[in-house]
């Protein structure tokens, strides 16, 4: 069994691992890479080659694989830097792709959103399992960020290998069930590729519902008069959403959701039937802002739910704070991020602009309302006993994150190169004789 670690293995971003049993190839997630291209000024995404997104390091260089037969694409869950390169790449492999219901939806989006994609893949949305050949591809109940997230299983004769996928390990989901311990318990995989990401934050995550009281924390407290509230957060994060949406109605305000990707992930949510709550969703520019001019009027009778939690240019909050739209904010108003900011320079960068600019306005910002979606230290402990794996593979992180993960291996008695592996992007793992 050859392991091969195309991208996601020198940074969080362009995640796509691949497995080679007897000649037939899995890809397990193609993802894209997107500050490398932000970094560019005056660039299109959807204008720019694959040859020229590889060199820039914005998709996997997926050289390696040349020649070999694929047999599908596996996803493990709906987030970009897992399914973004799909529409870019996926063309060269004759395979299907396969994931969940929700997930499966997001990327037949992103095919039909590029223009001059050539992928005409069969995409197949699978709930729990699917053979292919002799082998069996199997998608066990996880937590993360994002419905519907799973961790794949490939059973093979050679042995079954784990990919993880992003993880936390949520006793407490709101929306989805808990990750399937059970199930995991009985998996015995001769390989675990996993998640790094906050593999170096000696902690537990909190669950997702430590997220729901520290919003209602703050939102439904009355002994301070409260009149416009903007909140933001992760597009798709559906839970979170959800949740905002169910302290409006406490708080009897109006829930409006502001821009084109939260209208997607969660127009997508209630048309699977994974979220029932309907809301007014505004998704164009003008419309939004007319939607503005009217809540402007009235600020304490609405709840605004907004894009732009990075403080990305173009975004409906970075707009607001530049006043280029008709909502008008001042000291009595709030702007509450249930986010953290993603730390990279650019990032870190637009939210200094924006919350600078909000705070020349007199606007009262919370930051940070928000519990992450990866699993810590202590979570990968605990699934490191729970899953028993007899080889690890870090992925999904910079070289520090992996490390980290090395050195929980360590500690659980695992050694470096004999059964966990480090490697970059576009190096093999051999496993077996
Ligand atoms: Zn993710």
């Amino acid at each position: 069994m050859k392991i091969y670690t195309v991208g996601g293995y020198e940074e969080i971003g362009k995640n796509m691992t691949a497995v080679e049993i007897d000649n037939d190839v899995f890809i397990f997630d193609m993802g894209i890479k997107l500050d490398r291209v932000m970094i560019h000024e005056d660039t299109n995404l959807q204008d720019m080659s694959p040859q020229r997104l590889k060199k820039l390091g914005a998709i996997p260089d997926d050289s390696i694989l040349t020649g070999k037969k694929v047999r599908a694409i596996i996803l493990s869950h709906g987030h970009l830097d897992h399914i973004g390169a799909i529409p870019k790449m996926a063309y060269n492999y004759k395979c299907p792709i396969i994931g969940t219901k929700y997930t499966i939806s997001l990327v037949s989006s992103l095919i039909n959103e590029e223009p001059f994609s050539e992928c005409s893949n069969q995409l197949i949305a699978v709930n729990k399992k699917i053979e292919i050949g002799n082998y069996e591809i199997e998608f066990i109940n996880s937590t993360h960020s994002i419905p519907e997230t799973k961790f794949t299983a490939l059973h093979s004769k050679e042995g079954t290998v784990l990919y993880t996928g992003d993880f936390k390990l949520d006793m407490h989901p709101t929306i989805g069930e808990r990750p399937d311990f059970e199930r995991l318990k009985k998996l015995n995989p001769k390989v675990m590729i996993t998640d790094s990401t906050r593999a170096p934050e000696e902690t537990k995550t909190p669950s997702e519902k430590i997220a729901v009281i520290m919003l209602q924390d703050f939102l439904l407290d009355n002994y301070d008069e409260k009149k416009g509230i903007v909140t933001t957060t992760f597009a798709s994060h559906i839970a979170r959403i959800k949740t905002l949406l169910e302290t409006a109605d406490r708080m009897e305000r109006i829930p409006i959701l502001l821009g084109r990707s939260l209208c997607k992930y969660y127009g997508t949510a209630l048309k699977l039937d994974i979220v029932k709550k309907g809301v007014k969703m505004v998704k164009r520019r003008s419309s939004i802002d007319k939607k503005l001019k009217e809540i402007n009027k009235k600020k304490e009778k609405y709840l605004v739910i907004t894009t732009g939690s990075q403080g990305e240019k173009g975004a409906v909050l970075s707009r607001m704070a530049n006043k280029e739209t008709p909502l008008r904010l001042d000291k009595k108003d709030t702007v509450l991020f249930s986010t953290s900011t993603i730390p990279h320079p650019i990032n870190i960068a637009n939210r200094y602009k924006l919350e600078t600019k909000l705070k020349m306005q007199k606007v009262r910002i919370i930051k940070n309302v928000h519990v992450s979606g990866h699993a810590s230290k202590e979570d990968l402990r605990e699934f490191l006993r729970i899953v028993n794996p007899e080889n690890i593979i870090p992925t999904h992180g910079e070289y520090t994150m992996l490390a980290s993960w090395a050195e929980l291996g360590e500690e659980e008695g695992y050694a470096i190169e004999k059964n966990i592996f480090i490697r970059r992007n576009g190096q093999k793992v051999l496993i077996g004789d």
